[in-house]
């Protein structure tokens, strides 16, 4: 149930980014840099460690789930270029107009935030700890996912209602993510597997998402900060609550 109510904070977060799109730009720019730093905090003092901790405790190869980390990043890295989800590539395909263009890749997105709600269900049924880590990593980049999906079905030619029609499924698909993970119980091995494959796809998502967007209008030290206090902030946090 906690895992459920916290996929619903992250439907609010992408509605929240959704509404805001394309306003209060400067500011929208500066809460990216701290998000990326956040996936990063996650990744590097939750995650990875949870998944050393369960591989040592049942015996399991690393490798395997560090395949699954590297799977992740590519798998993500490869259906976002091959789809143009992003909104920060919007300048090279200006010739790319097509309304189907936008549908797709907001199905991309509804896609991943269904990810983003898996991952919370499965970090739930590890322990609470890791499900709340992983649950802020995906509440604190939800409102980019949100805001993303307006601007890519608006700049591909969609009209208003189809635009709003896709936050409102972006926002849905965390819940159902989250909701699907009560009707199975993974084994340790496949949590192991999953918690890389999460890994590799936060890391890609902080690095070659979420950054580069942070800085798409204009970098500062400022931004560069908010990045690290990011991190530092997910350090105390996972501290405290380890
Ligand atoms: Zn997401």
């Amino acid at each position: 149930m906690t895992a459920l109510s916290l996929a619903a904070a992250a439907f609010l977060s992408t509605l929240i980014g959704g509404a805001l799109a394309l306003r209060f730009s400067r500011a929208f720019h500066l809460i990216l840099g701290l998000t990326a730093g956040v996936l990063l905090g996650v990744v590097a003092f939750d995650v990875l460690p949870e998944l050393f901790e369960l591989a040592r405790a049942h015996g399991i190869d690393p490798m395997g789930p560090m395949v699954a980390l590297v799977t992740g990043f590519l798998l993500f890295h490869a259906s976002e270029k091959l789809l143009l989800i992003h909104h920060a590539q919007e300048g090279s395909y200006v010739n790319h107009r097509h309304p189907t263009v936008g549908v797709l890749s907001a199905a991309a997105l509804a896609g991943h935030s269904f990810m983003d709600g898996v991952g919370i269900g499965l970090g739930f049924q590890i322990s609470t700890h890791v499900g709340a880590m992983v649950a802020l990593a995906v509440i604190a980049h939800d409102f980019a996912d949100g805001l993303n999906t307006v601007t890519l079905m608006l700049s591909h030619g969609n009209p208003r209602g189809r635009a709003l029609a896709a936050l409102a499924l972006d926002g849905a698909a965390p819940v159902a993510g989250a909701a699907s993970t009560l009707l199975f119980h993974l084994p340790p091995f496949a949590l192991a597997l999953y918690l890389g494959f999460f890994a590799g796809f936060l890391l890609y998502i902080g690095a070659s998402d979420i950054l580069p967007e942070a800085h798409s209008e204009r970098s500062s030290a400022l931004t560069i900060l908010l990045t690290c206090l990011g991190v530092g902030f997910v350090y105390v946090v996972s501290r405290i609550a380890g």
